[in-house]
């Protein structure tokens, strides 16, 4: 059976797609190639984000058609993803070695195309079309029986497509409209990964605290979308009611979610962090801007007093959680007093650690059209200037770590040292430590020994019980 390698760009949800695309051609008998080089299928999940994520799939794309195409002209090439939808046809305009582009509701189409290409039935496809239900078809994982790739984390689409509509950012338009996966389906699905024995579940969407809350119209073989039973969860969002299905599933362990968007951060969620002993003490909460003034421009719906707030409610609930965001530097018209507000925010939340961007002009986007777009050079000094406040206070942050005893996760070999092994805290910090196989898994007690940049060095405590 032909061999197939997917690269992925851009965010968890596009690792999500990736691996349920791998998953669902694996079912079809294909097997999965170690680099592209050795593949009778490339395939490029893309991201359209920012444009530097466009321009990397291109040059690859380009670079793959360029030297792998020349000496295997069978090589069935595809992009598939956000920038699919959003360019479609003219990418194989641009590059006609391209065989396939399919956009971001058709992941579960993947193989059938695939198999009509490599037969020689079709010479090129794309599909970009809308297809109802298709939030539904993210489902399939890639869990291995043996114990050496087990996974013990798994990531759980429950939504997909955004209607917040930021004035800067090009999801609404790439993904769609919000639609949510019934309850039902996204309980099954976790109960299936928790059987194979997975222990932490990561719940996924563009924005999960809009989960459930548009009734969109399932086809009928689906059952329909919210009915969560029983009078439960009485006055909550359904989000936070998908939050305690889940949490009532024997044998997992650990509950995480992201991103939540601050708009629809009620208490009712915050009450869940009290509550349910299975969410850990994290959160992502993107920000964007510390000022009001851009805040509203970039159409964010909160104010940072509103956002600081939440932060506070948060913390007293869980005094130890591990707070992270996602900062845009550089939104036209940002102003240095604007930029000041951003330090001066972090500095008053103190995030664990915070995800930089530096604003990227998307077509058709609002943000676009505005006036007063920022000069490239000043965009990356004021983003240098954050990412050395953001550095030294995680710095700070993870340094208070050193001699607490914490509970991780062991999830394998640690990426940067494979001789060693790493595990995640419930506030989601990498802890490196000598381990082995047998831990694989495994939810273990370390001491932390040591902190460096945004990871802890740690060890196993459990022999000094
Ligand atoms: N849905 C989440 C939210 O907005 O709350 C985040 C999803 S988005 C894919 C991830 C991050 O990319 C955003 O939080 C934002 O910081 C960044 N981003 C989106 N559009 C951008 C743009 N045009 N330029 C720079 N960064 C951008």
């Amino acid at each position: 059976m032909p061999s197939v390698y997917i690269k992925t760009y851009g965010c968890q949800m596009n690792e999500r797609d990736s691996e349920a695309v791998a998953a669902q051609l694996v079912t079809k008998g294909y097997t999965l190639a170690a680099s592209e080089h050795v593949a009778d299928v490339v395939l490029l999940n893309t991201c359209s984000v920012r444009d530097n994520a466009e321009q990397k799939a291109i040059n690859k794309m380009e670079n793959i058609a360029g030297d792998i195409r020349k000496h295997r002209p069978n090589v069935v090439l595809g992009f598939l993803g956000c920038m699919a939808q959003s360019r479609g046809q003219e990418l194989i305009d641009r590059l006609p070695d391209v065989d396939l582009v399919l956009g971001t509701q058709k992941f579960h189409r993947t193989a059938d195309y695939l198999d009509e290409l490599l037969a020689g039935k079709r010479n090129k496809v794309v599909d970009t079309a809308e297809e109802p239900g298709s939030e539904g078809t993210i489902r399939e994982h890639l869990l291995h029986g043996n114990a050496r790739n087990k996974s013990v984390t798994a990531f759980v689409s429950i939504m997909q497509g955004c209607n917040q509509y930021c004035t800067f950012c090009i999801v609404p338009y790439t993904r769609g409209e919000e639609r949510s996966r019934p309850p039902e389906d996204i309980v099954a699905e976790c109960r299936q990964l928790v059987a194979h024995g997975v222990k932490e579940i990561t719940l996924l969407g563009q924005i999960v605290t809009s989960y459930g809350r548009r009734k969109t119209p399932h086809p009928a073989s689906l059952p329909s979308p919210h009915p969560m039973g029983r009078g439960q969860g009485e006055g909550k969002t359904p989000f936070v009611q998908l939050l305690e299905v889940v949490h009532e599933i024997e044998g997992l362990e650990r509950i995480r979610f992201t991103s939540p968007h601050p708009k629809g951060y009620g208490d009712d969620l915050v009450e869940a962090y009290a509550q349910l002993p299975k969410l850990v003490e994290s959160a992502h909460l993107p920000v964007q801007s510390g000022s009001d003034r851009v805040l509203k421009l970039m159409h964010r719906g909160y104010t940072r007093a509103r956002y600081l707030e939440i932060i506070r409610k948060l913390r007293a609930a869980r005094p130890r959680i591990g707070i992270t965001t996602d900062i845009i530097v550089g939104f036209p018209s940002e102003t240095e007093a604007d930029f000041t507000e951003t330090l001066s925010l972090c500095r008053e939340v103190e995030f664990d650690n915070a995800f930089l961007f530096k604003y990227s002009r998307r077509k058709d986007t609002p943000a676009a059209a505005l006036p007063r777009q920022l000069p490239e050079p000043l965009i990356e000094e004021r983003h240098a200037r954050l990412l050395a406040l953001i550095n030294e206070i995680g710095g700070r942050k993870y340094s208070e770590f050193v001699g607490r005893q914490m509970q991780i996760l062991v999830e394998g070999p640690s990426r940067k040292n494979s001789a060693r092994f790493s595990g995640r805290t419930r506030c989601n910090k990498i802890v490196v430590f000598d381990g082995s196989e047998r831990h694989r898994g495994e939810l273990m007690d370390v001491k932390i020994t040591r902190a460096g940049l945004f990871t802890l060095y740690g060890d196993p405590a459990i022999l000094n019980l």
